[in-house]
């Protein structure tokens, strides 16, 4: 589970953390801060007490980061996310900060263990899946490679639902992860914004009649409070702030109404503020569109820019050096009103000119886009905005009057592309477009992979691009090796530090030098046995938690990914129907034994996801009860796939399944966690998969599929799914089965719509890429039977794809959008 124990490598960095030391503190931090004795400790009073004792060690780091960024000028990097997937947090920091080791043998000493009492710490499930997981990674790989930063976010009292099957059903339920208190973080009351909403603007004119400011007089307030939690980089030796934001009641208000003896109207005024940071919104690639969600996109962007406008100022006591000293970037257009939000702190707080506060903005902000779906594009109805924020309402229109002016000077746009640069979506619902507003006030854009970038320049913002270009440019997506590899897949680790030693847990791009170890059959035996017991592991889990027995000789097919259709989960279920059929009637072929795992959560209110869902527990229950099958194929949906799921899962696969329709997957970052962890990518030609097989080569992955200009193309020239299926007998006869109702006997008719879809409309190609799929699977059983082949080329995967670290993505954010020294 952990690095071996001789961990001089992971010095224990600071003084006086012997295991002995750790015991005794460990056991102090049980009496003095929980106020428990060992005898009625319970494992969770454990966890408590551990993680505050290392905490204390963390919190000297902190400080002196704080205090160096301070004293040397440095540019801090703001990172504004909606989202921070973190998942669990004591073995991350455990580990950075060197003192795992000394901690599991303090616990031992005390007759704890640490590895059960990791398993009690909620997931921060505080995302929905690739970009909150993102900004989580980037936190870390921040500290890691020594940038100041703060990530901004939402304290979330329910992250995303906790999902349970009910007859195959998906059934959501309250994530509750502060049950026991967070030990992590700290609670800052002395840092605390009023945000505002709704209300007039008025304007104060100067004695002579021009005029001098704009007034917003807000009708509604509520106090934002920050939570701080530390993130350790690699080694400790910087150490972040994750600063997420909790809404209260401001306290007059309430008094006022409590002490008038309306109680209840104290207690709504009160449930009112905090109904903001209840709950995080489950859609993902998909616009939430309610007014909450709007409510909590300012209330995080407002607080956010008051904080970090105050630091600056307390500072350096101006404000025209902002873009010097703070890059402020927006994950996704969630976080895209702060622009306005500094647009108006700037002109109507401290009296700055719109030209020159539109210079700083621009100089100050940079975005990132996550998705190229339509449905996912940000936009609020203007009524709405103009009722909510209506300051914010004048100054996008002021801010929309200075780009269209660029645009008409620029003598090359026509009515209909000015149209698609204006931020306002004109038309019978006018609505204000959060992407164009993003992309004006700020001086980079950044795409998340090659091809995304591409795309982006060519749709979303292509006028946009032609109107200022130079910004857009592309930053694939990384994950942290730490988190994904050294954490999760010890066996791994301690294999290739065998192998080439420690250099590289400081630098993931030299496990290259297990590149030569492919072809050395006593290494492919070592990391065979290493893939074995991570396969044994994920068989336990599905025992215990399912009753379902798989055997771990079998190769293990995985796609664990929210469930979209874009993603294309129903492909893998239709295949593996089709390979059912295979298997029955061909029980004279040596079939390969596989077992097809699925993870993923379904937005409560996507009624085709969560049909798949149902797909997917239906076809299992039918093939796994089937003796015809002879266990040659098993399908398993674990619920409730989340970070600490992944951490099992991927370093368990054979084969890992990204199959998205290519042009419609910005990037992933499920892919590159497998590829680092010795899957071989059975994929399209989309997002980071692209980029996955030039680092690793044509040979060590399977490509299938339309390409996206393939896609692109059939679509426009009238595509017809039918004529494909009626051409493709094993397509037919799979699609038929689960229309007719084969695996749902007790509800016939409960795929007939979905099946339907793929004859008549297909949009996202399920029927184009079939043949070509199964195809490809069947090349996979054909590499899987030559056992050293196989494994030869899963090292050559983890070899291969150190780029794809997080850390390397964020230098180049470093070097090439916020100009911070790395
Ligand atoms: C990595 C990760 C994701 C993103 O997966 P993709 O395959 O890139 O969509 C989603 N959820 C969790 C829990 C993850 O760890």
């Amino acid at each position: 589970m952990t690095l071996a124990p001789n961990s001089e490598l992971l010095r224990p960095i600071l003084h006086n953390s012997d295991p002995k030391t750790l015991a005794t503190e460990i056991l102090k931090s049980l009496t003095y801060r929980l106020g428990k004795d060992t005898s009625v400790a319970t494992p969770h009073d454990w966890l408590t007490a551990s993680i505050k004792v290392v905490r204390d060690r963390i919190i000297e780091r902190w400080i002196e980061s704080t205090k160096s960024a301070y004293e040397q000028k440095e540019k801090r990097v703001y990172y504004l996310s909606l989202e921070f997937l973190i998942g669990r947090l004591m073995r991350d920091a455990f580990s950075n900060i060197g003192m795992l080791d000394n901690m599991r043998e303090a616990l031992a000493l005390l007759g704890v263990e640490l590895d059960v009492i990791a398993k009690l710490e909620p997931d921060a499930a505080l995302g929905n899946g690739g970009l909150g997981r993102l900004a989580a990674c980037f936190m870390e790989s921040m500290a890691t490679v020594d940038v100041p930063a703060h990530g901004y976010g939402i304290r979330y009292v329910h992250g995303l639902f906790r999902q349970e099957f009910s007859d195959g059903w998906q059934v959501e339920l309250p994530e509750t992860w502060l049950d026991h208190g967070n030990p992590w973080e700290f609670e800052r009351r002395e840092r605390s914004f009023e945000v505002g909403f709704g209300g007039t603007v008025e304007s104060v004119t100067s004695k002579d009649g021009r005029l001098e400011r704009h007034v917003w007089k807000p009708s509604e307030r509520v106090l934002a409070v920050a939570y701080d939690t530390p993130v350790v980089g690699w080694r400790g030796e910087r150490v972040n702030t994750l600063r997420l934001w909790s809404a209260m009641p401001v306290d007059p208000i309430l008094l006022e109404a409590f002490n008038a003896g309306d109680h209840i109207g104290a207690m709504r005024e009160s449930n009112k503020a905090e109904v903001l940071t209840q709950v995080l919104y489950p859609a993902d690639s998909h616009l939430a569109g309610q007014e909450l969600r709007l409510r909590q996109e300012y209330f995080f962007s407002a607080a956010s820019l008051e904080d970090i406008v105050q630091r600056h100022l307390s500072q350096y006591g101006e404000l025209l050096s902002l873009p010097d000293k703070a890059a402020i970037h927006l994950n996704d257009t969630h976080p895209a009103v702060a622009v306005a939000e500094l647009m108006r702190q700037l002109m109507d707080a401290h009296g700055i000119d719109f030209d020159t506060a539109w210079d700083l903005t621009k100089r100050t902000f940079a975005y990132t886009n996550h998705t190229l779906l339509p449905e996912a594009l940000e936009s609020w109805p203007v009524p709405l905005f103009e009722r909510l924020l209506p300051r914010h309402m004048q100054i996008v229109y002021a801010i929309n009057a200075q780009v269209l002016l660029e645009a008409r000077a620029a003598q090359k746009f026509d009515g209909e592309q000015i149209g698609r640069i204006s931020l306002i979506h004109e038309g019978s619902d006018r609505r204000v477009r959060m992407g164009n507003l993003a992309f004006a006030g700020s001086h980079s854009i950044n795409g998340v992979s090659a091809l995304h970038t591409d795309l982006m320049k060519e749709t979303v913002f292509a006028d946009l691009h032609r109107l200022y270009p130079g910004r857009i440019n592309n930053k694939t997506n990384g994950i942290t090796p730490r988190r994904w590899l050294i954490q999760c897949n010890a066996g791994l680790t301690n294999l290739a530090r065998e192998a080439i030693g420690d250099a590289f847990l400081d630098d993931v791009n030299l496990l290259s030098g297990l590149d030569p170890l492919a072809d050395d059959a006593a290494f492919r035996e070592k990391f065979a046995a290493v893939k074995r017991a991570n396969k044994q592991r994920l068989s336990s889990l599905v025992g215990e938690r399912l009753g379902i027995k798989v055997d771990p000789s079998a190769l293990f097919d995985i796609q664990i990914k929210r469930i979209h259709e874009y993603k294309r989960q129903l492909l893998n279920i239709v295949e593996a129907v089709a390979l059912y059929d295979q298997i029955r009637s061909h029980p004279e072929k040596d079939w390969e034994p596989r077992v097809k795992f699925f993870g993923g959560k379904a937005a409560p209110s996507y009624h085709n996801a969560k049909l798949i869902i149902k797909l997917a527990n239906d076809v299992a229950r039918v093939i796994n009860r089937d003796p015809a099958v002879r266990g040659l194929l098993k399908i398993v949906f674990i619920p409730n796939y989340n970070v600490s799921l992944a951490e099992i899962m991927v370093p368990a696969a054979d084969l890992s399944e990204q199959i998205s329709t290519a042009g419609m997957e910005a990037s992933g970052t499920g892919n590159m966690k497998f590829a680092l962890n010795g899957a071989i990518t059975i994929g399209t030609l989309d997002g980071a998969n692209v980029e996955i097989k030039e680092r690793v080569g044509d040979d060590n992955i399977v490509i299938f599929g339309l390409t996206a200009a393939e896609v692109a193309e059939r679509r426009a020239n009238g595509y017809k799914p039918r004529d494909i299926i009626e051409g493709s007998p094993e397509l037919a006869q799979a699609l038929s089965a689960i229309a007719s109702g084969v695996f749902s006997h007790d509800d016939p008719d409960r795929y007939r719509d979905l099946i339907n879809g793929i004859y008549d409309n297909d949009w996202f190609m399920v029927a184009a890429d079939f043949d070509a799929f199964t195809a490809a699977q069947r090349k996979v059983d054909s590499i899987w039977r030559n056992s050293p082949e196989w494994q030869a080329k899963a090292i050559r995967n983890v070899a291969r794809v150190g780029w794809f670290s997080s850390d390397r993505t964020i230098r180049q954010y470093a070097s090439e959008i916020w100009n911070v020294p790395v």
